[in-house]
């Protein structure tokens, strides 16, 4: 088969090499699209703790495709439907081992031994992929590959907003404008949190945003002297009046319900050690402060305001169940149900021969546009 090995430097070959071999209870999964996570990036530049060194390998966690071949018995899904071969999947990446005490009470992802199909087994960059088959989730009709690659990212943010117990009427900013942080504010809309506040980096992803659902958006490069929380949020930032449905027209930042603190906010950006500092003064008192971000610093923390106001700091890591329920099939619904709205979250759909140029647009954010790109083995 074709797959994508990346040989060092953000270079990648296109080459010929063996089908992956399926383990027992495994599958083989002709792919159908996979996207690039932030992840992959860090990786690929050695950052990443449980793959510092890449090379020879086939990245890609965010697949979904075509059942080609099940070996052994393996024939139940994640959900409890029944998976055969020319079935459309999706694919949850995490595997464990199933014995251990987090396994075996719903905390799979907390398992000492999980593994990422796409980082310690072959991934999705390539023609073929392999996982195991309790980790493949039937695809409605309808819902197409490119779209059902977002199901991990999007898993990911139905757990963030799971663990900080939101509610309708809380008042939530989200920091960070990538995939991760666009997912959430469209499990928040689709929920019907109206209150939903946002502050990046990118003019581009900010409109997303609003599209998306947030009814302020602050871009705090520009519109900021710091970090764009302690000033912007309750000062003058404005959301794009022309592309935003979460009703009721865009409003000054300020006014988004008098609201100076916020019951929830979402870290989606690893950040400096000054990040922190600048957003507990922002949290309402019993306020939950989720992280979700890769912090690559240690971070100074308000101790005091924290104590004062009952703040809750909830670290929120991939996925699991909610009530019993897969996170990750509750995001196959809501995406299912909710198409063009987390479709603003694909900027670019490319081909395997053109990987590494996928990965050059998502270094240079700025100048490419790209939130999410995703790879299209043609
Ligand atoms: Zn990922
Ligand atoms: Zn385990």
């Amino acid at each position: 088969m074709k797959a994508a090995i990346f040989a060092g430097n953000g270079r990648f070959e296109i080459r010929e090499v063996p089908l992956p071999e399926i383990p027992e209870g495994w599958a083989r999964v002709k792919v159908g699209a996979a996207g690039i996570c932030g992840s992959d990036l860090h990786i690929i530049r050695g950052e990443h703790p449980v793959l510092p060194d890449a090379v020879g390998h086939i990245l890609g966690h965010e697949n979904a495709g075509v059942v080609t071949e099940i070996a052994g018995d393996g024939r139940w899904g994640g959900g409890g439907a029944a998976i055969a071969e020319g079935d459309r999947v999706g694919i949850e990446p995490l595997t464990t081992c199933g014995e251990c005490v987090y396994c075996r009470t719903g905390y799979y992802y907390l398992c000492e031994s999980l593994k990422h199909v796409g980082i310690a087994y072959p991934g999705g960059f390539a023609e073929y992929t392999v996982a195991p088959v309790n980790k493949l989730y039937r695809l409605p009709e309808g819902l197409a590959f490119t779209l059902a690659s977002l199901l991990d990212p999007l898993a990911v943010a139905v757990h963030a907003v799971n663990v900080a117990d939101v509610g309708v009427s809380d008042r939530v900013l989200v920091y960070g404008d990538g995939p991760v942080a666009l997912c959430i504010i469209g499990v928040l809309n689709v929920m019907g949190v109206r209150d939903i506040s946002i502050v990046g980096h990118h003019d581009r992803n900010l409109r997303k945003a609003t599209s998306m659902g947030a009814v302020c958006a602050v871009n705090s490069r520009r519109d900021s002297s710091r970090d764009g929380v302690s000033n912007d949020v309750s000062g003058y930032g404005e959301a794009d009046a022309g592309s935003h449905d979460n009703g009721g027209g865009a409003r000054p930042c300020g006014n988004v319900r008098g609201a100076k603190r916020f019951d929830v906010v979402f870290q989606c950006v690893g950040g400096g050690a000054q990040v922190m500092r600048d957003l507990i003064p922002r949290v309402e008192r019993l306020g939950r402060v989720v992280l979700l971000g890769i912090a690559t610093d240690l971070q100074l923390v308000p101790a005091f305001e924290v104590m004062a106001r009952e703040i809750r700091i909830i670290g929120s890591n991939s996925y699991g169940y909610f009530r019993q329920r897969p996170e990750f099939e509750i995001a196959l619904e809501m995406l299912d149900a909710h198409k063009l709205l987390f479709s603003h979250v694909i900027t670019h759909e490319i081909s395997l021969d053109e990987i590494e140029k996928g990965f050059e647009m998502l270094t240079e954010k700025d100048k490419s546009g790209a939130i999410k790109v995703v790879v299209v083995p043609r």
